[in-house]
Parts: structure tokens; C-alpha cells; sequence
């Protein structure tokens, strides 16, 4: 297999030597923010969406990035290129940056920018096939007025512990509800559930992350003249569903056919799910920032 470069802080370096501070407030205190990205085929999907949600997530909390999403998205490309890479799963970590041992982040010197691009499939094949099966866990979602679900934080304990809980169950992902009972998302993923022409996902105040995939789901849903509603629900209308199924950069979107040892509809992916992911996967390859706009540079390396 051929090297794996990393970029950390305006260099690339191998990843075997891709380290970082001990004293870096990330590290410490999950103080930072991050991006996970996808490139199909040599087009990095919604580069853009990505970038706006790492600044906003960045400015929420008071980071200053050094970078401009220009040169943000120059270092990506690049990151790509020196990685020979045609699909990937990119991520970019932006941590507060190496300070003293107490929690004040105005005593770290300058943020942290590392850039990681490898090749990734989150669930087996088989699974996007046979879709998946989910449970209910008692972790509940951060309240979102206390840790806003918008900024894509590096403080994803919440998360884990949600991740921690499927894996127990047996199951390859968890159904989070949120302080109140409604349905929130998934551990990494956004839920979307279809009852004849109508579409719900969980509105971002109930604890969604406002994902990407998500956003390009509800466009395309809304094209094809589905009702598409961004509306609290219950465990319940999970469960009565014809169809649900999760969506995330890294899960793209997949099926889920039983949740809490419901089966959902037929117990297979269903027709407007499999319709959303055709869909999805014609815009993935056109939709956002080409890495090799003339496919030689490529083979030139
Ligand atoms: N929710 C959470 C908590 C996530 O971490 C992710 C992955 N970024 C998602 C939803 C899906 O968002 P996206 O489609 O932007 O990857």
C-alpha cells in the first residue's frame, strides 16, 4: 500500500508521524471543531456547505480559523492529489491548539489544522442491501441549548456513549431521542422516516445536526414532489412508518427495517428510499469542487 500523508499545520507529514501535543486543548478538552467530507470520483460533494459549517461551528465557540475557505479548500485539494485519491472520506480537524493545563482557551498560542483523506465504506455492502436494524438506547441528546447540535464539535462523548450502547445491543446504530422523548438522530447520522407521500426529519432544535446529506435529501425529496416536513416525532410514528432510513457523509444513506425489534414496512429497503439514494448518488459526482479537473493530473501523480 502505497504512503498516507497527512497535512498538520502547513506540512504534510506521513502518518506515522502525524502527532500532535499532549497540552493541545483537543486533546485535552475536546476543544475544536471537525468536518467529515466525501469525494466521489474526484468531486469533493457540497465542499462549500462543509467549509460554512466548520466557520460557523468555528466562530460559535470563538476559534479563529488562520485560513480563508479559499485556502482551506486549496489544502484539501491538495491533501487529495498527494494522496493519489479518486473516493475518499476527508476529514478536517480545527483543535483550540496547544496551551497550559487549565481550561481557558485564550491561552492557546494558534489553532491546530489537520487534514486526513483515506479511503472509507462505514457499513458493509450487504448492509445497504438488507438495510439495518436499530435500537431505542437511554442516552439522551445534548440539550440543544446547552451544546448546540450545529457546531460540529470535537466534544462527541455524547455521541459515543449512544455508540457505545448499539454496539451492546448488537445492533450497527442507535435511535437517540432528544430531553423529551422526541426523536432526535442517529449516533453520526440524520433519521428520516416516509409515510406515503409524506417525508419527516427531526428540525435541528430537537437535537438534529443540521448534516449535509440530509440538506441534499430534503431538496431532492422536495424535487421529486414528496411532502417533505421537517417536524418532531415520536418513537411511534417510527415505528408505523412504511420506510425509514438514516443519511451521514460517512453512511451516505441507508435503510433501516427494524427498530426496536419492530420490523419497518416490508422489512427491506423500500421504494422511496432506494428512489432518494439513485438520486443521491447522480448528484455526488458533479455537485461541489473537482479535484482533478483534467483526469491526466491523475495519472502524472
Ligand atoms: N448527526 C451527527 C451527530 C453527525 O456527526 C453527522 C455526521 N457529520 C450527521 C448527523 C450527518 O451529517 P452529514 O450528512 O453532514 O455528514
Amino acid at each position: 500500500m502505497s504512503e498516507q500523508w497527512i497535512y498538520l499545520n502547513k506540512e504534510f507529514v506521513k502518518k506515522e508521524d502525524a502527532k500532535v501535543s499532549v497540552y493541545d486543548h483537543g486533546f485535552l478538552y475536546g476543544d475544536g471543531v471537525f468536518e467529515g467530507i466525501r469525494m466521489y470520483d474526484g468531486n469533493v460533494f457540497r465542499l462549500e456547505h462543509h467549509l460554512e459549517r466548520l466557520y460557523d461551528s468555528a466562530h460559535s465557540i470563538m476559534l479563529k480559523i488562520k485560513q480563508t475557505k479559499e485556502e482551506m479548500t486549496d489544502i484539501i485539494v491538495e491533501t487529495l492529489k498527494k494522496n493519489k485519491l479518486q473516493d475518499a472520506y476527508i476529514r478536517i480537524v480545527v483543535s483550540r491548539g496547544v496551551g497550559n493545563l487549565g481550561l481557558d482557551p485564550f491561552t492557546c498560542k494558534e489553532p491546530q489544522v489537520i487534514v486526513i483523506a483515506e479511503s472509507l465504506a462505514l457499513f458493509p455492502k450487504h448492509l445497504y442491501e438488507s438495510g439495518i436494524d436499530i435500537v431505542t438506547v437511554a442516552s439522551r441528546r445534548n440539550r440543544s441549548d446547552v451544546l448546540s447540535p450545529k457546531v460540529k464539535s470535537l466534544n462527541y462523548l455524547n455521541n459515543i456513549l449512544v455508540k457505545i450502547e448499539a454496539n451492546l445491543a448488537g445492533v450497527s446504530e442507535a435511535l437517540m431521542l432528544n430531553d423529551q422523548g422526541y426523536v432526535a438522530e442517529g449516533s453520526a447520522d440524520n433519521i428520516f422516516i416516509v409515510k406515503g407521500n409524506v417525508i419527516k426529519t427531526p428540525p435541528g432544535y430537537v437535537g438534529a445536526l443540521e448534516g449535509i446529506t440530509r440538506n441534499a435529501i430534503m431538496e431532492i425529496a422536495r424535487k421529486k414532489g414528496y411532502d417533505m416536513r421537517e417536524e418532531t416525532f415520536t418513537r411511534h410514528d417510527v415505528y408505523v412508518a412504511d420506510e425509514v432510513f438514516l443519511t451521514g457523509t460517512a453512511a451516505e444513506v441507508i435503510a433501516v427495517v427494524k427498530v426496536d425489534g419492530r420490523v419497518i414496512g416490508e422489512g427491506k429497503p423500500g421504494k422511496t428510499t432506494n428512489e432518494l439514494l439513485g438520486a443521491f448518488r447522480n448528484i455526488v459526482t458533479v455537485d461541489g469542487v473537482s479535484v482533478y479537473p483534467s483526469k491526466r493530473d491523475v495519472q502524472a501523480g
